[in-house]
């Protein structure tokens, strides 16, 4: 029988062979354990982003200098998304990408298992995102349809169609069906009628007419998509969220590995044109404008040592949180813009199955779990009629509340989450925990800013042009954290880029 105790001291240990107690290097694999290698010695690998110069840079940190090597037209700080899309507009002037990570990617980054690629983090966009849609045409990716809506998971019963006509057979009290239902229409009225007014409320204070049952719905949602519950949401965005919600409205495409799979094909399409100016392993501490000449010295450390080029415009393509942290001289108002942005932990948990598991819908959301979501990796592929003794994976969204944020530094209790995931599911599907081979973590501190009320006005600020230093990264938008924001920031920067260069 798989008790709690077990799952815990299997998993402890675990940990304990690894070595890793602060987790000074977060992506290094677990080694088997020594002891109980069944397939209950579940999370075999802690994976996460390093910080050792971010965090030194946040710590203030005295960081060796070196003299300036070279000279570019433009320096992109960041190879996420974001940072991608700018070299990708930028692609015909001389440019340095610097990354601080040995991928590109940032928040979309692939894992694979067993041939089963799956996602790290972002995992679809839509078809009202045209422009992104573009791009992916324009480099060839090939995006496919995810077939059908969401499911609410109620006691192992997955309900489709939530907000519609599936509401009725939600095992809620009548009133709380006909809120899922009738809050769609209501809310999106408002939506239509007040605009961005709605941003100086809550969500939770536009839920309040409803039942209770919603508003726990979309704490869980929320947490999942702009790392907020509802009270910490700005309503706009969450009555925004009905218009795509669940699945049904707009209709939605994704990669085999999720928007990693989008990430990696821009890499790919860029690689060959960029060579060595694409440049992973480097991690930006400093941006300095140049007092006399027009550009701004970058500053990173690649292989324990340090580096400097100079550029005639530099796009910071890192959350704010950290520009605010290496751009000098930053006007006040801008730099407390950028330090009032919030941003939830979240890490990923990919449960590796022997067998297919559970696969009710694309993604299957839960209100009693530690996790809010998962996604069968390989729905993209068989939309849940892949063949009965394929390996699969599920990938499993465990945003955090901001405070819980140190906890992810602490390998035991990101161990122990990996358990509380395993009996979660356990709990809704029975006969899942015997299919888990392994589970592996990805862990991430500060992936998603939190779309807080107030954040129209606050991003304005924070995203402005400081001379040659511009800004993109998806949370130079004010909607809600995504691929198809980070490439529009990019476009921005990148428009910017060029008047700038040619002034
Ligand atoms: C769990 C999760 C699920 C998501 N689901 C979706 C989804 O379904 N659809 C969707 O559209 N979006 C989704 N998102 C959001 C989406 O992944 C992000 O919005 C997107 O990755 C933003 O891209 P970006 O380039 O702006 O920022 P990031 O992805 O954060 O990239 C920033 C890059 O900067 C690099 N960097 C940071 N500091 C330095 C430094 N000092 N020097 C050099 N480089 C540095 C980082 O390593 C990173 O590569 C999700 C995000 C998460 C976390």
């Amino acid at each position: 029988m798989h008790t709690r105790r077990y799952f815990l001291k299997t998993v402890v240990l675990g940990a304990t062979a690894s070595g890793m107690p602060g987790c000074s290097e977060p992506d290094r694999p677990l080694p088997t354990p020594a002891v109980a290698a069944t397939p209950r010695t579940l999370a075999r690998q802690l994976r996460g982003d390093h910080f050792e110069t971010c965090h030194a840079v946040r710590d203030g940190q005295a960081l060796p200098v070196a003299g300036v090597t070279a000279s570019h037209d433009v320096v992109i700080v960041g190879g996420g998304p974001s940072g991608l899309s700018s070299a990708y507009a930028l692609r015909d002037r001389d440019l340095l990408l610097l990354e601080k990570e040995d991928v590109f990617g940032g928040n979309c980054i692939l894992d694979e298992w067993e041939g089963v690629r799956m996602s790290t983090g972002g995992a679809f966009y839509t078809e009202s995102e045209q422009e992104l849609v573009a791009l992916f045409a324009e480099i060839g990716a090939q995006g496919r349809p995810v077939v059908g809506g969401d499911s609410l998971v109620v006691d192992g019963e997955p309900t489709t169609q939530f907000f519609a006509d599936g509401a009725n057979r939600l095992p809620f009290p009548q009133k709380a069906r006909d809120d899922f239902r009738r809050s769609k229409d209501e809310i999106l009225q408002r939506y239509r009628k007040e605009g961005t007014a709605l941003d100086r409320l809550t969500f939770a204070e536009i839920l309040k007419p409803y039942d209770p049952l919603l508003t726990q719905f979309w704490d869980r949602f929320g947490p999942s998509n702009w790392g907020g519950t509802t009270a910490e949401t700005s309503a706009y965005i969450g009555a925004e969220a009905y218009l795509w919600a669940g699945g049904m409205d707009d209709a939605r495409w994704t990669f085999p590995g999720g928007m990693a799979g989008g990430a990696q094909a821009l890499a790919d399409w860029l690689k060959p044109k960029l060579g060595e100016r694409l440049q992973g392993g480097s991690a930006v501490y400093a941006i300095e404008r140049e007092p006399k000449a027009r550009g701004a010295i970058v500053r990173y450390m690649k292989d324990g040592a340090p580096h400097a080029v100079r550029a005639r415009v530099v796009i910071v393509a890192t959350p704010k949180f950290y520009a605010g942290h290496v751009v000098a001289g930053l006007p006040a108002a801008q730099l407390a813009a950028m330090k009032a942005y919030r941003y939830a932990p979240f890490p990923v948990f990919n449960v590796c199955l022997n067998r297919p598991g559970p696969e009710p819908a694309y993604d299957n959301w839960f209100l009693d779990a530690p996790f809010t979501d998962f996604i069968p990796a390989d729905w993209i592929l068989y939309a849940g009629k892949g063949a009965k003794e394929r390996k699969t994976v599920l990938t499993v969204y465990h945003p955090l509340p901001v405070e819980r944020r140190k906890e992810l530094l602490v390998d035991p209790m990101v161990l122990d989450m990996a358990d509380g995931v395993a009996e979660a599911l356990e709990r809704h599907f029975p006969g899942t925990l015997e299919k888990i081979a392994e589970i592996r973590v990805f862990r991430r501190g500060h992936p998603m800013y939190v779309s807080a009320p107030g954040r129209m006005a606050l991003v304005a600020t924070a995203s402005r042009a400081f001379g040659p230093v511009l800004f993109a990264n998806t949370d130079s938008l004010a909607g809600v954290s995504s691929f198809d924001g980070a490439w529009l920031a990019a476009q921005r920067a990148a428009r910017e880029a060029r008047k700038q260069l040619s002034a």
